[in-house]
């Protein structure tokens, strides 16, 4: 039992199970999981003021920060254990080492301090007591908000070591066992690295919330009124459906409706069309005299978007090979030169549409605007050729598939990204080996693959167009 089965077993029973037990050869790199090392370790290292070093003689030697610790003990029952502080902070006290002790520190992302963090300080702090011969008394949650380190201490009072003793009870008798299920809140998959292998169960096993829009709130409703899977699901009355669905409100026949639609198409492999027919007309008018297509790479933590991404169609019969994709990168934050092409290119054709995928483009744009001191009415006349492609398709069709991201959809169209294996987080990944390296090769990657969305989003464009004028 050590620190990492702990941490997954109180995100997903089942990934704790999987980390130990399962065939390794179906878990997939996670760039998240990299990406959060990495910033881990900058931030640790910014605490300690560069003084982090690895292993137990970097504790003999007293240096401030601690890294790469494995430390094996006994607990309760007579358990074998082994913790992996993320780090080990220098502080007062006396150990075994001399006049010095270590508190042991967890890394988090975001705002919430969680129970993950609270339980990971308090194991580490049951054998590091014995280990350095010192008490602890309390942990370091670090993070860190505008490029500031923040450190909260958490005291690891009694009540909260006797929590973590039951939770690892817990474990163990997990790990000693079957498999366990699915987790019911699937939200959790998406940065899993078992995510394709547990998918695949899923399908096969006819899973409710594999269905668009149904989360486990949702999957148990329709459980207790004995819909228990995707089949059973597609073949309910749509009304029926709706009546049992009072927590959505006004809006429960309409949901009813596009739960079961959703369920007959994710099960047949058919997309379902929704009578869109006059808006389709209007975006084919829009865009027949040229559009962009716009798509944004950015680090939310530092709230930087790096590059802005331009794709230029004259018009829809166009050769792949000759459409003109132009990137704007902003390393440095600095805004103003970016700012300046991004409206440059938007101005050059002022009567072009903007076709994007989901909102994120168009709320930069309405920000590059106000901060441009643009008027109320020049920045909505702007953002009034902002499409969202992603808003659209999902007015029109009901897809075969788990959900409407970008990558869903378009690899469902027959679309091929030059890299292997990509994904918003790898591009993130990416970034961040640029700012640490400056090896050039990681923004051609990052590039490469903002054009690839860009064209990515043209194939979905060109799927609408057609086929909903072919269904009319
Ligand atoms: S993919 Fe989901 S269900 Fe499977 S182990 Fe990961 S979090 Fe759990």
């Amino acid at each position: 039992m050590n620190t990492l089965y702990l941490k997954s077993f109180i995100r997903c029973k089942r990934k704790a199970w999987l980390d130990f037990k399962g065939d390794k050869s179906y878990q997939v790199w996670s760039a998240h999981k990299a990406i959060h090392k990495v910033n881990q370790y900058q931030i640790f290292s910014k605490l300690c003021n560069g003084e982090i070093y690895t292993g137990l003689k970097a504790c003999e030697k007293g240096y401030q920060g601690v890294i790469g610790l494995k430390i094996k003990g006994k607990f309760f029952q007579n358990f074998n254990a082994e913790i992996r502080p993320q780090l080990l902070v220098k502080t007062k006290g006396i150990s075994k080492w001399g006049p010095y002790k270590y508190l042991p520190g967890v890394y988090k992302l975001g705002y919430k301090t969680t129970k993950e963090h609270l339980l990971d300080l308090a194991f580490s702090s049951i054998l590091l007591d014995s280990f350095q011969e010192s008490k602890i008394e309390k942990g370091l949650v670090v993070s860190s908000f505008d490029k500031k380190v923040n450190v909260e201490e958490i005291y690891l009072s009694k009540k909260l070591r006797k929590k973590v003793l039951n939770v690892l009870l817990n474990l163990n008798e997990c790990l000693e066992g079957f498999m366990p299920e699915i987790t019911q809140d699937r939200k959790k998959c998406t940065i899993c690295s078992w995510q394709k292998f547990c998918d695949k169960e899923a399908k096969e096993n006819g899973y409710l919330t594999d269905i668009d829009g149904i989360g486990s709130k949702t999957a148990s409703l329709l459980k207790t009124n004995g819909i228990t899977n995707t089949h059973k699901l597609a073949s309910y009355c749509e009304k029926q459906l709706g009546e049992k669905l009072s927590i959505f409100k006004d809006q429960k026949y309409e949901k009813g409706a596009i739960f079961v639609k959703q369920a007959k198409a994710y099960i047949s492999g058919d997309p379902y069309p929704i009578s869109n027919k006059n808006e389709t007309e209007d975006l084919l008018k829009k865009i027949c005299k040229g559009f962009y297509i716009f798509d944004i790479e950015s680090n939310p933590d530092d709230k930087h978007d790096f590059l802005y991404g331009f794709l230029k169609i004259n018009n829809l019969f166009i050769k792949k090979e000759d459409l003109i994709y132009e990137p704007i990168l902003n390393l440095k934050n600095n805004k103003g030169e970016s700012y300046r092409q991004i409206i440059e290119i938007l101005f050059s054709r002022k009567e072009w549409p903007v076709l994007h995928y989901g909102e994120t483009e168009k709320i930069a744009i309405i920000n590059i605007a106000k901060e441009l001191n643009f008027s109320f009415e020049e920045i909505d006349s702007l953002t009034s050729r902002f499409i969202d492609l992603h808003t659209f398709l999902r007015k029109s069709w009901i897809l075969p598939l788990k959900n409407y991201g970008l990558k869903t959809v378009s690899n469902w169209l027959g679309f091929e990204w030059m890299q292997k294996n990509v994904s918003g987080s790898k591009a993130l990944y990416w970034w961040i080996q640029y700012q640490i390296t400056e090896n050039e090769i990681f923004l051609k990657k990052i590039i490469q693959y903002n054009k690839d969305d860009c064209l990515a989003t043209l194939q979905i464009a060109e799927y609408l167009i057609k086929n909903q004028l072919k269904k009319n």
